[in-house]
C-alpha cells in the first residue's frame, strides 16, 4: 500500500477516534495533553517528509498535507503541531549538522522535545526584514539579545530556531542566521509568557525573551547570514500545510452543517429541505472541492521541485478564506444554537480565523501571487 493511503488511514483513525472526542475539551482547558504529543509521535506524525535516513518517513509534501486535513478535521491546534515539527525537521533535514540532527531529531518525532519557531517581534510581523533580535560573537560563542512575541509553543517550547540579525550593514538576504536555542540549558533565554486566543485555544502561544543569552558556536543552524533564503526554505511547505489545516476545520464545518440541516425541523420538515439551506450547503462543498485541488497541486508542484510559491500561496489565500467564510455558514445554518459555546460550528469558527494570519497574512499572499504576476 503507498505510504500516502496508509498514513491516511491511520491519521483518519487517530482524529476519528482520539482526537475529535477530546476537541471542546482541550479548547475549553486551553490544554495539550502530553500523552497526545507522545500518541502522534508514536504514529510518525513528526516529520511526515524526513528521509528514512534521518529517521522519517519518507513521505511527500501530497502525504503531509493529508495528514494535515485529517488532523485538522479532528482539532485544528492537533494538526498545528504536526505543521510546527515538520517545519523545524525540514530545516533540520536541510541545514543542521551531523551533530545538531543527533541532539534534536529524534527527541523532535517522538515528542521528548518540543520546539518552537521564533521569527515575530512586536514590530516586526509581516515584514520579517525589520527584527532587532541580535547576535554578536564573542570569541567563538554568540551572544543573544531581543524579542519574539506570538510564538506558537513558545511557553513549553525545550529549543527554539530563533532568527536574528548577525550582520546589521549587510543587504536583506545576508543580514539574518538562524540558531538552535535550547531554553533551559541557556541562561538569559526565557520563556516570557502566554497568550489567551480566540480560537485553537489548545495551542500554546507566548514570547520570549534573550538576555545576553550565550550560545556555543554550534547553535549556529546553517552558515551565518543565511537565515533568510533557510525561512524561505521552508516557507512554502509552510503555508501550504496551513492551507490543509484550513481545509480540515472547512470540511468539519460541512459535516456539522449537513447533519444539523437533516436533524433540524422547522416549518414541518427538515431546514435541508428550504432551498435556501441547501444551496449554502452546496456552495460549502464546492469551495472545499476547490480548495482541495488547488493544496494538493500545490504540493505535488513542490513534491516535483517545480516554481511553487506562487501556488502555496494561492493555497493558502483561498484555502483559509473559504475556511472562515464556511465556518461562518455553518453556524448560520445551526442558527442560534450555532453561536453557543460546547457546539462545534461556534469552536470551528473562532479556530478558523488565525488561519488568514498566521504563516503571512491573507495580504501578504496577495502580494506573493501579484508580484509573480507582475514580475518584468
Ligand atoms: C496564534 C498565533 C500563532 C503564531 N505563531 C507564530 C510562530 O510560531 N512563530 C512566529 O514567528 N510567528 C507566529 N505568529 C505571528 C504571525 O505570523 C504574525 O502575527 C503575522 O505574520 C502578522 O504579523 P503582525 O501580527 O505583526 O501583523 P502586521 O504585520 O502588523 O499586519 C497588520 C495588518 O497589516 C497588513 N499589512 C502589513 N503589511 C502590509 C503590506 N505591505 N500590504 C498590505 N497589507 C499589509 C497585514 O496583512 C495585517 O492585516 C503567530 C501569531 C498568532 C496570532
Amino acid at each position: 500500500m503507498p505510504i500516502n493511503e496508509l498514513l491516511a488511514e491511520t491519521v483518519e483513525r487517530f482524529a476519528r477516534e482520539r482526537v475529535r472526542p477530546l476537541a471542546e475539551e482541550l479548547d475549553r482547558n486551553e490544554d495539550f495533553p502530553d500523552e497526545l504529543y507522545k500518541e502522534m509521535g508514536k504514529l510518525g506524525l513528526f516529520g511526515i517528509t524526513v528521509p528514512a535516513e534521518d529517521g522519517g518517513a519518507s513521505g511527500t509534501v501530497v502525504d503531509y498535507v493529508t495528514v494535515m486535513e485529517e488532523l485538522a478535521y479532528g482539532y485544528a491546534s492537533v494538526a498545528d503541531q504536526c505543521g510546527l515539527i515538520e517545519l523545524i525537521t525540514s530545516l533540520l533535514v536541510t541545514f543542521g549538522t551531523a551533530t545538531q540532527k543527533e541532539r534534536y531529531m529524534t527527541g523532535l518525532q517522538d515528542a521528548s522535545i518540543r520546539p518552537a519557531y521564533a521569527l515575530t517581534e512586536a514590530e516586526a510581523g509581516s515584514d520579517l526584514a525589520s527584527i532587532k533580535t541580535n547576535a554578536v560573537q564573542e570569541g567563538a560563542d554568540w551572544i543573544l539579545n531581543g524579542e519574539k512575541v506570538f510564538i506558537h509553543n513558545a511557553p513549553v517550547a525545550d529549543v527554539a530556531v530563533v532568527l536574528a540579525v548577525t550582520d546589521p550593514d549587510a543587504r536583506s538576504s545576508k543580514r539574518l542566521s538562524m540558531f538552535l536555542v535550547d531554553i533551559d540549558a541557556t541562561d538569559g533565554a526565557e520563556r516570557a509568557y502566554r497568550e489567551h486566543k480566540m480560537g485553537q485555544r489548545a495551542s500554546q502561544v507566548g514570547g520570549f525573551v534573550f538576555t545576553d543569552a550565550r550560545l556555543n558556536p554550534d547553535a549556529l543552524l546553517g552558515e551565518v547570514g543565511a537565515g533568510f533564503p533557510a525561512m524561505m526554505n521552508v516557507l512554502d511547505k509552510g503555508r501550504v500545510g496551513i492551507a490543509a489545516l484550513s481545509l480540515g476545520i472547512h470540511r468539519a464545518a460541512l459535516d456539522a452543517a449537513v447533519s444539523y440541516a437533516q436533524e433540524r425541523k422547522q416549518f414541518g420538515q427538515p431546514i435541508g429541505n428550504h432551498q435556501g439551506i441547501a444551496f449554502q450547503l452546496a456552495d460549502m462543498a464546492t469551495e472545499y472541492h476547490a480548495s482541495r485541488q488547488l493544496i494538493h497541486h500545490a504540493a505535488a508542484a513542490l513534491d516535483s521541485d517545480e516554481p511553487a510559491a506562487a501556488l502555496c500561496s494561492m493555497a493558502k489565500l483561498f484555502a483559509s478564506e473559504a475556511a472562515v467564510r464556511n465556518a461562518s455558514t455553518a453556524v448560520q445554518v445551526h442558527g442560534g444554537s450555532g453561536y453557543i459555546r460546547g457546539v462545534e460550528v461556534e469552536r470551528l469558527y473562532r479556530d478558523a480565523r488565525i488561519t488568514m494570519i498566521y504563516e503571512g497574512t491573507s495580504e501578504i499572499q496577495r502580494m506573493i501571487i501579484s508580484r509573480s504576476l507582475l514580475r518584468p
